[in-house]
């Protein structure tokens, strides 16, 4: 932040138009950050390195996204990759064979996948706990313990974690050098900021709400801790693993609406599962944002606001599952959420596909499980049309 505007630029609405956006960075005071695709930069020294010297190492465009994420935070550092499997890939590159990781139960399945990989290759031990439940966290550390993984909200089921107590129960052991993530994909910086509450990875798959607009595959990581910083920044020069400055352009362009997006993701997400809640073909809704949620009181207190990832099971067949959703017209069934546009899919076909059915069971992953992630528009056209597709679907499958 330029000096001019550091005393004005404390809210978040304000930090995520104005930071690592100053102008007098660039030659033409531009107020856009400029794309700066070039791979090297000009030596006038030739045995000095003055400023930029190769973009995997430095690139102005990633400087200015990396500025203004680690500010959204209140974070000292940020990273960005080329994907969010890359920047969680990053955080395993700080392991080594013999380390014990505490893992979040119920997580986004490549994370699971990128784990089970690293137990099997190198070496790592890893055990899948309900950390919703803090005695199961406390349990689950052991000597050789190094990282703990959390995901809050869960993903399908919005269970909460309660992260400063996780905190609390992770440095209250002995000799405690445990590095503990957040994956804080779904909520944002917008409504969860868990560098604030002990935490010392925030890490973000920018493909989602982030960026908004479902055009970047993008990943980052937010860290106070300069030796943390030092060394996952080994990983994204010296391992090659950085955003490419056309996806940093546009992904500082999206996060310039984050607020107002997601203010209006989670009023829509609200109108979706009260409707839904009353609906006669709807088992249960699950949203952190109904007070029949059993986390409603601590999600109120840990986030501002929250995302509109809905799941719902279906009163009917796994055949009616899959009906509703192809009845659906603005509701676009897509493996992905936080774009402008309505998304719905079905958990064990997109982001939990290939689990073994013992798995599914014990993440309580039903085969009539639906997740609506409202986007953008209006909140009539998105309830006429689930009123549509459960109207259709039950006509034609009762027939
Ligand atoms: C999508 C997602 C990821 C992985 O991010 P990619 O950008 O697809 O690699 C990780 N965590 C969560 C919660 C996600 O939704």
């Amino acid at each position: 932040m330029s000096e001019k505007m550091s005393y004005v630029c404390e809210d978040f609405d304000t930090k995520v138009i104005h930071a690592g956006q100053q102008f007098d960075q660039w030659k033409h005071r531009e107020v856009v950050p400029s794309i700066v695709p070039s791979v090297t930069f000009f030596r006038i020294d030739p045995t000095t390195i003055d400023g930029y010297s190769y973009s995997r190492f430095g690139n102005p465009t990633r400087d200015a996204l990396q500025q203004c994420l680690a500010e959204l935070d209140n974070g000292k550092h940020g990273l960005v990759f080329p994907s969010g499997s890359a920047a969680t890939h990053a955080v395993f590159s700080l392991l080594k064979s013999g380390d014990h990781i505490v893992s979040c139960f119920e997580q986004f399945g490549g994370t699971r996948q990128i784990m089970l990989d690293y137990a099997e290759k190198v070496g790592i031990e890893i055990d899948f706990v309900d950390v919703t439940e803090l005695r199961h966290l406390q349990n689950a550390i052991k000597p050789n313990t190094t990282l703990i993984w959390l995901e809050t909200p869960s993903n399908p089921l919005s269970k909460i974690t309660d992260l400063q107590a996780a905190v609390k129960v992770a440095r209250s052991h002995m000799d405690s050098n445990i590095i503990i993530v957040v994956d804080n994909t779904l909520l944002t910086p917008y409504c969860q900021r868990p560098l604030e509450m002990g935490v010392d990875i925030v890490m973000y798959s920018l493909t989602k709400y982030m960026n908004g607009h479902n055009d970047v595959l993008g990943g980052a990581l937010i860290v106070n801790d300069d030796e943390l910083h030092k060394n996952l920044l080994h990983f994204q020069t010296f391992y090659g693993s950085a955003l490419s400055p056309f996806d940093c352009f546009l992904v500082n362009r999206g996060l310039k609406t984050l607020s107002l997006r997601m203010e209006r993701h989670f009023q829509n997400a609200l109108a979706v599962a009260h409707y839904l809640e009353t609906h006669s073909k709807v088992v249960k809704v699950y949203h952190p944002g109904l007070r029949s949620h059993p986390h409603y009181e601590l999600a109120k207190r840990q986030c501002s606001g929250n995302s509109s990832m809905i799941t719902i099971e279906l009163k009917g067949t796994p055949e009616q599952t899959i009906e509703f959703v192809k009845n659906l017209k603005i509701f676009l069934s897509c493996g992905s959420v936080g774009s402008y546009a309505s998304f719905v899919n079905i958990p064990i076909y997109v982001s939990h596909y290939g689990l073994p059915q013992e798995t599914l069971n014990e993440l309580g992953i039903l085969d009539t499980h639906i997740r609506l992630i409202p986007g953008l528009e209006s909140i009539n056209d998105l309830i006429n049309d689930l009123k549509q597709a459960f109207e259709t679907t039950f006509r034609q499958t009762n027939a």
